[in-house]
């Protein structure tokens, strides 16, 4: 158990910065989740971490131990990775048990470890076979306990999920979860996949292009995103991005797509009074348009007419894919809607629960959660 810091890391690849002034404080215990596209350098912070890359500048400490010097093996982390690299000749004992026998652990400890992991894992039947004769999934719990038994200070998982079909990751997400509760050990958690952040994290670091964008809760991140990035990163499907001009008209405040007109309400004015005159990017969630027959109650609903373009019947709700004038909205809708293809149709969206950035630094200007301070 330990906490992980990373102080002002840099890591240059040649000419390309893969991480620039990395800094990140992860809490002992922590499921701290990496999330971001291809390429924005998440892999590169667990590698640094493991020790299997040199730091270009910068410190990363381990506990209170400074580890830029340590050897990978010596940091006392173990490590998933998407691939198992199982051993196919051994059993599955066997491989739960090679990275102890390395390290010349007493034969009986090492069998207690290995029960322990599999009990741990609900893989005790599995012990005997090899890897071949494993699904998937099974296949994923063994490098799993494989990791379990060096009773590391730190887990580092790298995309575990990727390999696995649609639902056992579903499963499996759940598993790592409770894994990580029962452990009472700090994770450290690289996906692209922003479900996969939302779901198991205590806290979410989103990167960019070798940069923390933004670091908080899952609930923080989807209501008070900072930046478009992260507004667009965060949230499935992601939210809608429109522009429109703040107007001001007897008293009240309105924004200004061109081929509609959205009353701003009373709550949300007061920090968009100063911005009267200017064009600025809106986001709205799908999930804040309602079909204008179904509008929960409570909310501060303004009309929008769209032109219906796909609709896509997802079971328990339905996703209308419109055109506003010429600016696309998401809406995720109740599975009752009468809207069809071709439709003209009147969307009404909750502008309460809408955020606004500025277009040029693309920075937030106003979130949804301040209309409640
Ligand atoms: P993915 O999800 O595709 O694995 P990632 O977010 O994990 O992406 P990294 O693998 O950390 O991204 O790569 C970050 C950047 O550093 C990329 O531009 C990548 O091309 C570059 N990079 C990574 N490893 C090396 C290397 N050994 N030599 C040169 N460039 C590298």
């Amino acid at each position: 158990m330990a906490r992980v810091f990373y102080d002002h890391v840099w890591k240059r690849f040649d000419e390309v910065e893969a991480l620039k002034d990395f800094h990140l404080e992860i809490e002992d215990k922590e499921f701290l989740v990496l999330v971001g596209p291809s390429g924005c350098g998440k892999s590169t912070a667990l590698r640094l971490l493991a020790g299997l890359d040199s730091i270009t500048e910068g410190d990363i400490y381990i506990g209170d131990r400074r580890v830029n010097n340590v050897p990978a093996k010596d940091r006392d982390i173990a490590m998933v990775f998407q691939s198992y690299a199982l051993y196919p000749h051994m059993t599955i004992y066997g491989n739960i048990a090679f990275g102890l026998k390395l390290r010349k652990v007493p034969k009986e400890e090492i069998d207690r470890r290995v029960k322990q992991a599999a009990e741990i894992l609900g893989v005790e039947a599995l012990l005997k076979r090899k890897p071949g004769q494993l699904s998937g999934g099974q296949r994923q719990r063994i490098a799993l306990g494989r990791a379990i038994v060096r009773e590391p200070q730190v887990f580092l998982l790298d995309e575990p999920l990727s390999n696995l079909d649609a639902k056992l990751r579903v499963n499996t997400r759940a598993e790592i979860s409770k894994l990580h509760k029962r452990l009472g050990t700090t994770f450290v958690y690289v996906t692209h996949d922003q479900t996969e952040a939302m779901t198991m994290a205590d806290r979410i670091a989103v990167m960019s292009a070798g940069v923390i964008q933004q670091v908080g809760t899952p609930q923080h991140l989807y209501d008070e995103p900072v930046n478009v990035f992260v507004a667009g990163f965060i949230g499935s499907p992601a939210m809608n991005f429109f522009s429109a001009k703040i107007k001001s008209s007897d008293g009240e405040l309105e924004l200004d797509g061109g081929t509609f007109v959205l009353k701003v309400p009373k709550e949300r004015a007061p920090a968009l009074q100063p911005l009267v005159g200017r064009e600025m990017l809106f986001g709205i969630r799908p999930e804040n348009i309602h079909d204008n027959e179904f509008v929960p109650t409570g909310i501060h609903a303004a009309s929008i007419e769209v032109e219906i373009d796909v609709t896509e019947l997802m079971g328990n709700e339905v996703f209308l894919h419109t055109m506003a004038g010429d600016q696309k909205l998401l809406a995720r809708v109740d599975p009752r809607t009468r809207a069809k293809p071709g439709d003209k149709f009147e969307v009404v969206a909750d502008l309460e629960r809408m955020h606004v950035f500025d277009p040029e630094t693309r920075e937030a200007v106003t979130t949804a959660r301040e209309r409640d301070s």
